[in-house]
């Protein structure tokens, strides 16, 4: 589950998960980076919720779905497994880079 919204800017327009910058409580596209217009502050909020936050942490660990092709920091699942944030697959992480990764999730989580 995921916040999915359309690119407010002329140009580009794609869907996308849009990412919240924490400095500026701005929702950004994650395809341009351009500011998107008229988000409510209860969308923020979820976005918090689900851990969409612009941090270089997360850009740096984001890994890529093989199956949806969406690059973001994964979550934990039910399971305590790592999955991706939109389809919920499976990711195959090395043991070394999943516990790197769990960590810069654990502490995502802390900041907000
Ligand atoms: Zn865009
Ligand atoms: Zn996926």
């Amino acid at each position: 589950m995921a916040f999915i919204t359309n690119c407010t800017t002329k140009g580009c327009r794609k869907e996308m998960q849009p990412y919240l910058n924490p400095l500026t409580n701005e929702v950004h596209c994650s395809e341009c980076d351009a500011p998107i217009a008229n988000i409510p502050v209860f969308t923020k909020n979820l976005m918090k919720t689900l851990g969409q936050v612009k941090k270089s942490a997360k850009v740096a660990f984001s890994i890529r779905c093989t199956k949806c092709k969406v690059e973001a920091l994964p979550k934990i699942s039910d399971t305590n497994k790592l999955v991706c944030v939109s389809c919920n697959s499976p990711l195959n992480i090395s043991k070394i880079y999943e516990n790197q990764v769990r960590e810069v999730i654990k502490k995502g989580n802390q900041d907000l």
